[in-house]
C-alpha cells in the first residue's frame, strides 16, 4: 500500500502513523519528497482499510498494491483449485461441468422425469430450487423440505449429485444432509452470516455473483467462505444489471479470465439467468467453455409453458441435449471435455 502524505504533515503525526502500521507487523518504507512524503507498507495489508487512513486530514492519497484477498488470491495458491461434487470434479483444466435442470422443483413426477431427459442428454448434475428467492410475494415460493425431498428421489433414480439454493441459515443442516452443491444465489450473495453458516460446513458452495457486484465484491464473498474453513467454494457468473434490457441481465464472458487470473476457484456461467431468453442459451454456453469456463448450470423444463418460474429461458430436453453435443465439440477444440 502506498500512501501519500501532506508536506506540511507534523513530525509527531508522521512517527505516530509508523508507529501504528508497525505494531500490526507491517514495514514502513519512507520516501521524502519535496511535495510530499510517501510511505511503502510492506506486508499483509489486507488487515487495512485503506478509507479509514485515507480519513486522516494529513494522508493525501491512498493506493492499495495488494488486493484485500488472501485465501482466494492464485499469488499464494498457484494451482487450480478442483472441488469434488459427489466424485464429479469441478475446475481444473480437463473436465467441463453439466449442471441442468428446472429453476424450481415443482413435483416428485416432473422433478424425477425431467432428471432422466438431462442425463440422457449428458448433464452430470442436476438442479433444481426448493425454497425460491422470488421479486414478487404471490409468485410460487417453491415446496421447501418437500422439494428437497423429490431432489433426493431424483438423485435416487439418475444418480446425478443434486444443486440446490440455501436462503437461509436455519436450514444450513438440511442441505448439509441432502443438498451436494448448495448454491447461494445472487440476492443473498451478500449475506455475510449466510457466508459465515457455510464457511463452517465441508460442503461444496456455488456461490453466484450478485446482479450489482463489482469482481472484487464478489471475490471478498468467496473469502469469506474459505476464511471460515470451507475451501470448496465455486463461482458463477449470472448476468448483471446493465442499462440493456433486451436480455433480462448481461452476461459478463471476461470474468471468466479475470477470475482464472485472480483466484484459484472454479468459475462456471448460468447462460439462462443471465440472458432470459432460450434462444440466447446455447449461443452463450458456447462462449463461455470457449472463454474458459468449467462448468455451466443451464435450466431445463420438459414443458416450459407450464413451468412454475422461468419458463421463458428454460430449454426443452432435446434442446438441451443439441446444446451439449455442441458443447462437447468446444470443449474438445480448447483441450477440454465433458
Ligand atoms: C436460480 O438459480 O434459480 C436463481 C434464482 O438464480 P440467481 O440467484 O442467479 O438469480
Ligand atoms: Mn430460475
Amino acid at each position: 500500500m502506498i500512501i501519500t502524505l501532506k508536506k506540511e504533515t507534523p513530525q509527531e503525526e508522521i512517527d505516530r502513523l509508523i508507529d501504528q502500521f508497525e505494531e500490526k507487523g507491517l514495514r514502513v518504507n519512507i520516501i521524502q519528497g519535496i511535495n510530499f512524503n510517501i510511505f511503502g507498507l510492506v506486508g499483509d495489508t489486507t488487515q487495512l482499510d485503506e478509507r479509514i487512513i485515507q480519513a486522516n486530514e494529513w494522508v493525501d492519497t491512498v493506493q492499495r498494491i495488494q488486493v484485500p484477498y488472501k485465501l482466494a488470491n492464485r499469488v499464494f495458491h498457484p494451482e487450480d483449485t478442483i472441488v469434488d461434487v459427489a466424485g464429479i470434479p469441478v475446475g481444473g483444466k480437463e473436465k467441463i461441468a453439466m449442471i441442468a435442470g428446472p429453476c424450481a422443483v415443482e413435483g416428485d413426477e416432473i422433478i424425477c422425469e425431467i432428471a432422466k431427459e438431462v442425463k440422457e442428454a449428458g448433464a452430470s448434475m442436476l438442479r433444481g430450487g426448493a425454497y425460491k428467492p422470488r421479486t414478487s410475494p404471490y409468485a410460487f415460493q417453491g415446496l421447501g423440505s418437500e422439494g428437497i425431498k423429490y431432489l433426493n428421489h431424483a438423485r435416487k433414480e439418475t444418480g446425478l449429485p443434486v444443486v440446490s439454493e440455501l436462503m437461509s441459515v436455519d436450514k444450513v443442516d438440511e442441505f448439509a444432509e441432502h443438498v451436494d452443491l448448495i448454491q447461494i444465489g445472487a440476492r443473498n450473495m451478500q449475506n455475510f452470516d449466510l457466508l459465515k453458516a457455510v464457511g463452517h460446513i465441508n460442503k461444496p458452495i456455488l456461490l453466484k455473483r450478485g446482479m450489482s457486484a463489482t469482481i472484487e465484491e464478489w471475490i471478498m464473498c468467496a473469502e469469506y467462505i474459505l476464511s471460515n474453513g470451507n475451501p470448496n467454494v465455486i463461482l458463477c457468473e449470472r448476468g448483471i444489471r446493465t442499462f440493456e434490457n433486451y436480455t433480462r441481465n448481461t452476461l459478463d464472458l471476461a470474468v471468466i479470465p479475470i477470475i482464472k487470473e485472480k483466484t484459484h476457484l472454479p468459475i462456471i456461467i448460468d447462460p439462462s439467468h443471465a440472458t432470459g431468453n432460450w434462444k440466447l442459451v446455447k449461443a452463450m454456453s458456447l462462449a463461455a467453455i470457449a472463454a474458459g469456463a468449467d462448468g455451466l448450470i443451464v435450466e431445463v423444463h420438459c414443458h416450459p409453458e407450464q413451468a412454475y418460474s422461468d419458463g421463458m429461458q428454460s430449454l426443452k430436453p432435446e434442446k438441451y441435449k443439441e446444446l451439449v453435443q455442441e458443447a462437447r465439440l468446444v470443449a474438445r477444440a480448447v483441450g477440454r471435455d465433458l
